[in-house]
């Protein structure tokens, strides 16, 4: 739960998915899958322990809404898998934005944001942080140098999305947390688009996040979420980050910077996250749905490769096809666009595809009704291939310039390439779109 994560000889990524973290085999019954721990609490060994546990001084379970071993599970193989200092699994992507931005901003603080953002982001950075006196200002996430100039002495944190859907343009993490890290501003990532393909803590981002829902789980059963704290240089920030540094009266007037060294590792970010936002508000994940992420994270590199080559066999199908006018995917990207996607990508591009019919609104809706194999509805990264019309569901109630600002036109079909048969993909594409 938080204590840093061991050290291991370095083991590559397809083997860290089912060795990563501590768990080895369940110490009560040695049984090797990492077992559900359906218990809401854990009963303290002694009324000494009960005290040093309570006081922060030393960690173990007490109650599963601010910490449980399957959870636990979880949270320290991913945390290994992105390279970071600790994790904290939540109940879904919308929680890991929410928990990792109110861990660090009050009322008077703001954010800066990409405009290339999933649009339940978009509303609670727009809608939701105004509710408690926070700003979001939003920037060209294409763009770095403005987020400096968007900055000011109460900006608190960056914010963007690896590959923003659909407009599939790599976001420029280096270059953002390079602005950031001197000013004490850390960078999030939301990174629920490409698990292990990017890292984005590899290259500066301090903090990252996850709907697990989607690649991680991958076979649309199950709702949760991930941040996986990258260990930023808090203490080096008094006044930039204010919430991390000072004392807090819910414990004991000691800071999280003060927690952390106490539990012995560099996460007082992720520290904050759990001992205050999440307990406090209290979106945990569950036990049985923590389960559901091991299993998809055991096979993600495997599926990730199907996903991806996938994906290039379908753009490249769509590309060359005569009733289709325009292909987005980051492998057909040229200039910027594609050095990022190159620089921050590995092991393929993605497998989100926007297309534009020829024939605008009228045949995205009918080739999207004319599918037979591939799935009409609003989710990513399920092992299934997936359609949608951005315009009229998910980007529905933007306005119509933040619609094209996120690259949504009327004639925008997004598809999210699943693991089937690639031959099978393209043959309905092909059917629904012969009889447009
Ligand atoms: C789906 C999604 C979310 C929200 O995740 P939930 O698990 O549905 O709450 C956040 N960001 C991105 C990029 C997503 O695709």
């Amino acid at each position: 739960m938080n204590a840093p994560t061991p050290i291991k000889p370095p083991l590559a990524i397809d083997t860290l998915v089912l060795h990563g973290g501590s768990f080895r085999v369940d110490p009560a019954t040695s049984a090797v899958a990492v077992p559900i721990y359906q218990t809401t609490s854990f009963a303290f060994e002694s009324t000494e322990k009960a005290k040093r546990i309570s006081a922060f001084e030393e960690i173990a379970y007490t109650y599963s809404r601010v910490g449980n071993p399957t959870v636990d599970a979880f949270e320290q193989r991913l945390a290994e898998l992105d390279g970071g200092v600790a994790a904290l699994g939540v109940a879904s992507g919308q929680a890991a934005t929410a928990v990792a931005v109110l861990s660090l901003v009050q009322a008077g603080d703001n954010i800066v944001a990409s405009r290339g953002l999933y649009g339940g982001t978009v509303n609670f950075f727009r809608e939701r942080l105004k509710q408690f006196g926070i700003e979001a200002r939003f920037v060209d996430g294409d763009a770095p140098e403005d987020f400096r100039r968007a900055t000011d002495d109460r900006t608190r944190l960056y914010f963007g999305e690896t590959l923003p859907n659909p407009r599939l343009t790599v976001f420029p993490i280096r270059e953002v947390a390079d602005i950031g890290r001197p000013l004490g501003i850390p960078l999030i990532i939301d990174n629920t688009a490409a698990p292990l393909a990017a890292r984005p803590l590899d290259h500066g981002a301090a903090i990252v996040v996850y709907s697990a829902t989607k690649y991680i789980g991958g076979h649309g059963t199950t709702i949760g979420g991930a941040i996986v704290d990258g260990g930023f240089p808090w203490a080096d920030f008094p006044e930039r980050q204010p919430l991390i540094n000072s004392p807090d009266p819910a414990y004991d007037n000691r800071s999280y910077i003060d927690l952390a060294a106490a539990l012995g590792g560099p996460i007082a970010f992720i520290v904050r996250a759990r001992a205050a936002i999440v307990r406090d508000l209290g979106p945990s994940l569950s036990p049985q749905n923590a389960f559901q992420l091991i299993q998809g994270l055991e096979t993600l590199p495997l599926r990730l490769e199907r996903h991806f080559s996938n994906a290039a066999k379908v753009a490249e199908f769509l590309a060359r096809h005569p009733k289709v006018e325009r292909t987005v995917y980051p492998g057909l990207q040229a200039g910027e666009q594609r050095r990022r996607a190159d620089a921050y990508l590995k092991g393929g591009y993605g497998a989100l595809i926007g297309f534009e019919p020829k024939g605008g609104e009228e045949a995205a809706l009918a080739f999207i009704d004319r599918l037979k194999l591939i799935y009409h509805l609003a989710n990513i990264g399920d092992a299934r291939t997936l359609a949608i019309h951005p315009y009229s569901t998910t980007h529905g109630q933007l306005s119509p310039e933040e619609k094209l600002a996120a690259g949504v036109t009327p004639a925008f079909v997004r598809l999210s390439i699943g693991i089937e048969n690639p031959a099978d993909i393209i043959a309905d594409i092909d059917q629904a779109l012969s009889g447009l």
